[in-house]
């Protein structure tokens, strides 16, 4: 049972009803590589089996591609999305292939420069509409579009929440409304508030809710309560994905915690950690199939190890699974670190700091943040 009345129009993604009075959809990605296919099927059916809706798989090359016929073969009875990422040129291949696909606002502008945003997007469109499949449009405070971060200088939320209404409108212009959107952060409060703003804007797109980069249980699965309960105690929000940094056999709990907290928000069950994320805050991305180095996982846990010392201290540390998302999303973090095939690349938020072997990184890591202590120290 939901706990408040939702107000969105229904859409179809598959088998599955999205939206309205449906029941609020658990989704989840795999984090396998999709060019090993027994591994990619064996997990959609593990995150299905747990009761994911929809089942979202990495797709960026010809040879995934290939691999993606393969595995929907394989998965006849899971809702199938797929992620654009940059390379929205993509999609009429997918698209046969799955359900919906996910297109992010801010990574359209990557290839074909001179071709104007609605054209793109009016492309995206008739693909759907070819295939019969639904749409996300997935903005992320970590890559917004430029022209509205420029637009809206020094407001990344307006810029985000904007990004996200102004897609909204293009789909209405194409007359396409089997669409849904989310708002995503790493900053439960960031997120509620992108969420908030944007269903008194459009109260009738369906939402997925997602805390991004939540990290690694406990504190990823608080990160993602917090913004959730807020949320769907309001009636917002009609699919949820609970992103957590897990190795691949755990992967399905990222499932099981996101019923559960449908279940404990429907009852009334509402945590409360006064002041969480006031000291250290560890982000970690969920992984997926870009993964360059399946050590990403335990160098997530690895950090969180050695930089427990420093629990107190306001300080964010982002720990990232590959270069096409890594070095955009440690930017904002006090200190970030993301992965290559054999080395791990040191940031101090936009600046290098350097390239590491896995084994050299943490001391080094351990060093930047005794050195971040001394300097809040020294300023009081
Ligand atoms: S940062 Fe890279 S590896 Fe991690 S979830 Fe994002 S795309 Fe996947």
């Amino acid at each position: 049972m939901d706990s408040a009345k939702r107000h969105t129009r229904k859409i179809r993604v598959g088998t599955l009803e999205l939206g309205g009075d449906a029941p609020i959809v658990v989704q989840s990605m795999c984090a396998t590589r999709t060019i090993d296919i027994d591994a990619t099927v064996s997990q959609a059916h593990q995150l299905s089996h747990a009761g994911a809706g929809i089942v979202r798989v990495a797709v960026d090359n010809e040879r995934e591609i290939e691999a993606l016929k393969e595995i929907r073969r394989q998965t006849k009875g899971i809702n199938l999305s797929v992620d654009l990422q940059e390379n929205y040129r993509i999609a009429d291949k997918v698209a046969p292939y799955v359900d919906k696909i996910r297109y992010n606002p801010g990574h359209l502008h990557h290839i074909e420069r001179a071709k104007p945003i609605p054209q793109k997007v009016k492309w995206l469109v008739d693909v759907a509409r070819d295939h019969d499949i639904a749409i996300r449009i997935g903005v992320n405070c970590g890559s917004v579009a430029p022209s509205f971060l420029q637009k809206f200088a020094g407001d990344q939320l307006a810029a985000l929440v904007e990004s996200a209404v102004y897609h909204c409108e293009l789909m209405d212009e194409f007359g396409f409304d089997r669409f849904a959107v989310s708002l995503k952060d790493s900053d439960p409060a960031k997120v509620i508030s992108a969420n908030l703003q944007f269903s008194r804007r459009r109260p009738e797109v369906p939402l997925h809710l997602g805390v991004t980069e939540a990290g690694l249980p406990p504190d990823g699965i608080i990160k993602s309560r917090i913004a959730f309960e807020k949320l769907l105690s309001q009636g917002i929000g009609d699919t949820i994905r609970v992103s957590l940094t897990l190795p691949n056999e755990r992967k399905h709990e990222e499932v099981q915690v996101g019923h559960q907290i449908i279940r404990d928000v429907a009852a009334g069950r509402f945590i409360s950690v006064p002041d969480f994320g006031s000291g250290l805050n560890i982000i970690s991305c969920p992984s997926c199939s870009r993964v360059e180095n399946e050590r990403f996982v335990e160098l997530a846990e690895q950090v969180k190890e050695i930089t427990a010392y420093a629990s107190r201290h306001r300080i964010t540390i982002a720990v990232m699974g590959c270069r096409v998302n890594g070095p955009g999303e440690t930017d904002d973090a006090d200190l970030g670190l993301w992965c290559g095939p054999t080395t791990v690349n040191l940031k101090k938020k936009s600046h290098k700091i350097g390239t590491f072997r896995y084994e050299e990184v943490l001391p080094r890591l351990k060093l930047e943040v005794d050195k971040l202590i001394a300097e809040q120290q020294a300023s009081g």
